[in-house]
């Protein structure tokens, strides 16, 4: 699990494997590395090795790697819980927010992105399994906020993103992915140019693009256990 040249081809196969049994395109599939508790020297390393975007969760953490990468050309993720006082730092400094959830972040978010950096991309964080301990808008709620955040300038909207209960003998995340999947269908069809459905980890990745992921989210199997 050291071997991080070794990690990203395991897992572009299992996107590979995934596409080809989904009878989808790998090309439509974005790995997204996710880099939190990882030190900058690994994802340096990775980055080199041809991985492009990066997924943070902790905003100061964030802030202090990117200083130290600035001269890679690196897409930043934002992933994690958003507090209101973190919306400033992260409106400045990242390409990308996954965990937009309610009208007053993405409010924040699009006063706070600076006008002479393009539109910040944005995904609407889903508690699809209805988790009283997690972030993420409730699906119902899902349809306002889209078209209030397509209106709020500086930001793009991109799609949505989710993290499943964990996978259990009563639980199997692919009912959860296929109820995304028709959320997401269900904007499309409202008028909203997504493009982007943010889902699967290490773990549960081919359950993701099975059902209709462009974008899995992966650390573990890229960088190995998360340092403690
Ligand atoms: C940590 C994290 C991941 C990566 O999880 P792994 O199981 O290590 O692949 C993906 N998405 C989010 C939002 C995370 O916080």
């Amino acid at each position: 699990m050291n071997n991080l040249k070794e990690n990203l081809n395991n897992v572009r196969a299992r996107v590979g494997s995934a596409c080809k049994k989904a009878g989808r395109n790998p090309s439509g599939i974005v790995i997204l590395a996710v880099s939190k508790r990882h030190p900058v020297e690994r994802i340096r390393a990775l980055h080199d090795l041809g991985q492009v975007c990066f997924g943070e969760n902790y905003v100061q953490e964030a802030l202090a790697k990117m200083d130290q990468l600035r001269e890679n050309s690196i897409e930043w993720h934002f992933i994690g819980p958003l507090q209101s006082n973190k919306t400033a730092d992260v409106a400045r400094h990242f390409q990308w927010v996954q965990s937009a959830d309610r009208i007053k972040i993405l409010n924040r978010l699009s006063k706070q992105r600076p006008a002479s950096l393009p539109d910040l991309n944005i995904c609407l964080q889903v508690n699809i399994d209805r988790e009283p301990q997690k972030a993420g808008a409730m699906p119902e709620e899902v349809m306002d906020l889209a078209t209030a955040a397509h209106a709020l300038p500086g930001l793009r909207l991109r799609g949505l993103m989710t993290i499943p209960m964990a996978a259990s003998v009563q639980h199997d995340p692919s009912g959860s992915y296929r109820q995304m999947q028709s959320l997401y269908r269900e904007l499309i069809q409202s008028g909203l140019e997504l493009d982007t459905l943010s889902m699967g980890m290490s773990g549960d990745l081919e359950a993701a693009i099975m059902n209709g992921s462009t974008m899995v989210r992966v650390g573990t199997d890229l960088f190995g256990q998360r340092p403690e």
